[in-house]
């Protein structure tokens, strides 16, 4: 990590771990953008563009976006100008691959990571919060129906948009979702361990989401 606190940071943790829902936070906290591949998929699927159309299937099934896609995406967003100080990937790298692409490309560039929170949540846990979900259709901020209900039903606290719920977040495809992330990406956990960036924070929702935030800022020292 750098002397000055984390700034090219990479949020890793399985589908309705609160990746976004800590991004945000984050995001506004350290003044740098945060990278959600998942994001710019939706915005080209609402969109309607030749990207949107090929990753959609994908999506819907629960599948990841083949890699040479994702990659190219990625890299190409944080070589833009807003993220020369640092940026926050959510959901990006998803697999070996997807790692080793990043790791060069930065490395290309004198640059590299500088921390990887892991949040670290049961299984039995991540279905009944991915159902319960509902997004911002104008922010992007997430809610719980339950956990984290907005202050009015179906209506975003900090922008007034509309809360929707993702079509990727019923059950059978949140089931296959996780089980994606077992077998593709909680291998990054020990490939960031190796390089000793691997941060792990517990955020189960006995912990709530104002805790974790707590506990990030203080495995960043940010
Ligand atoms: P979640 O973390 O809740 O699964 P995301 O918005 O990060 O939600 O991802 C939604 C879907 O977008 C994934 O299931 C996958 O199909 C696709 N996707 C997003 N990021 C990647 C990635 N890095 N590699 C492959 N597919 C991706
Ligand atoms: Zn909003």
């Amino acid at each position: 990590m750098t002397e000055r606190g984390s700034r090219n940071i990479i949020l890793l943790g399985a589908p309705g771990s609160g990746k976004g829902t800590q991004a945000a936070r984050l995001t506004e906290r350290l003044g740098v953008p945060a990278v959600s591949t998942g994001d710019i998929f939706r915005a080209n699927i609402a969109e309607g563009t030749a990207l949107g159309k090929e990753a959609k299937g994908y999506m819907d099934r629960g599948e990841l976006v083949p890699d040479a896609v994702v990659i190219a995406i990625a890299l190409d967003r944080i070589d833009a100008n807003d993220c020369r100080n640092g940026f926050l990937l959510d959901g990006f790298p998803r697999t070996t691959e997807q790692a080793d692409a990043l790791d060069r490309h930065l490395a290309a560039a004198g640059r590299g990571i500088d921390g990887v929170l892991l949040l670290d949540v049961p299984t039995e846990e991540l279905v009944r919060r991915i159902s319960g979900r509902r997004v911002c259709r104008s922010c992007g901020a997430s809610y719980h129906v339950t956990d984290i209900p907005p202050a009015r039903a179906g209506l975003c606290d900090a922008c007034d948009g509309a809360l929707y719920a993702r079509d990727d977040d019923n059950e059978e495809t949140v089931r296959n979702r996780i089980e994606v992330y077992n077998v593709n990406t909680a291998p990054l956990t020990a490939y960031y361990e190796e390089r000793k960036l691997l941060l792990r924070i517990a955020a189960s929702g006995a912990s709530g989401p104002d805790a974790v935030f707590a506990d990030i800022l203080k495995a960043l020292r940010a």
